[in-house]
């Protein structure tokens, strides 16, 4: 098992880790209901937001400029770790609205302790040399932000790549080349059906840094337990939001379960502060209630893992009893275990 927890030091003080950001949507006109979780979930200290999408909110951004400061638009409080991203995930076209030092300045502007670099996704329909290209712009755009990097900030390097040696010298070359805390592995949520895909890719990261590593968009309640096994420090996900959206109940080692589909209940089996004192019904019927939920049921898993490990638990065992209910995630993670057992 790659697992590791550590504590990285951040401008707002130190985070343990392995940890979730939850996505908040701040900055997206039509999908600001992110609920309040910061005071609830102490483990959760963190937020992951898009720079761009702050930015290009002139209102929000105008008051971000002279009135306000950045959490108290999410009404979350001071010390909460924000880990701001480029928007990268935006950029399908290949013009940029953005460079790297403006985005830089953006992401300082705001106040985020932690900044990824600007990046083009990957998509798996472009065709190789496509893919090449925005490859490379992804690297020159992390070393230009590098350079005009100065401050306290965590800078990680955002990485793309669908081979693992692309990853590998990707994150080598970088980290001769420039001067990173860590790097952020994105593009995979394009290819996340393809587990085998997706662990090699994440494992390639891992062998080729010792220092922290992010994987973007994958901290869903199905992938979670396998980035902790694979040794991933952090990574963020806004499943617990579009989930709620679609009435969808996440539940630890089950997965997302269509709340509508059930006819008669009284109570739901979880004992978060939603669920413990309220009917189904009730919860079935808030969309609000449901996002707290979910995040919880995010953060019960990060914390059922560490408590395992701290338990000095036999966690492949522990993992071969959770994944049994899913015929695919349990072959993934089979798949994983021998990537793994061959690196240990
Ligand atoms: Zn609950």
């Amino acid at each position: 098992m790659l697992y590791r927890h550590r504590t990285l030091d951040t401008p707002r003080g130190p985070l343990s880790t392995p940890v979730l950001f939850p996505v908040r949507n701040i900055g997206k006109r039509s999908t600001d209901n992110t609920p309040e979780y910061a005071d609830s979930i102490p483990d959760l200290p963190t937020a992951m937001v898009n720079a761009r999408a702050i930015r290009r909110r002139k209102p929000q951004w105008e008051r971000l400029q002279h009135e306000a400061t950045l959490r108290e638009e999410m009404n979350v409080p001071e010390e909460t770790i924000v880990f701001a991203d480029s928007g990268g995930f935006d950029f399908h076209s290949e013009k940029l609205d953005t460079t790297p030092t403006e985005t830089l300045e953006t992401q300082q502007q705001i106040g985020a302790d932690i900044l990824g670099t600007v990046d083009l996704p990957l998509n798996r329909e472009y065709r190789t040399e496509k893919k090449q290209r925005r490859i490379q712009r992804s690297i020159e755009y992390a070393l230009t932000a590098s350079d005009s990097h100065d401050g306290d900030e965590l800078l990680f390097a955002s990485v793309h790549g669908y081979d693992p040696e692309t990853i590998r010298n990707t994150i080598r070359y970088l980290d001769r080349n420039g001067s990173f805390d860590g790097f952020a592995i994105g593009s995979l949520v394009p290819i996340r059906t393809d587990y085998k895909k997706t662990t090699k890719l994440i494992l390639a990261a891992r062998q080729a840094t010792e220092k922290h590593l992010h994987v973007y968009g994958l901290g869903g309640i199905v992938y979670q337990p396998l980035l902790l096994y694979l040794g991933v420090d952090s990574f963020d996900s806004s499943s617990f939001i579009r989930s709620a959206g679609n009435r969808n109940y996440l539940l630890p080692g089950f997965g997302g379960r269509e709340l509508g589909k059930i006819e008669e209940l009284d109570r739901l089996p979880c004992s978060c502060p939603v669920c413990g004192s309220r009917t189904f019904e009730e919860v079935r019927a808030d969309r609000g209630l449901l996002t707290i939920h979910n995040l919880w049921a995010l953060a019960i898993e990060l914390r059922r893992f560490r408590y395992m490990v701290a338990a000095g638990e036999d966690i492949e065992a522990y993992l071969d009893l959770r994944f049994r209910g899913n015929e695919v995630t349990h072959r993934a993670y089979l798949t994983a275990k021998q990537q793994v057992r061959r690196l240990t």
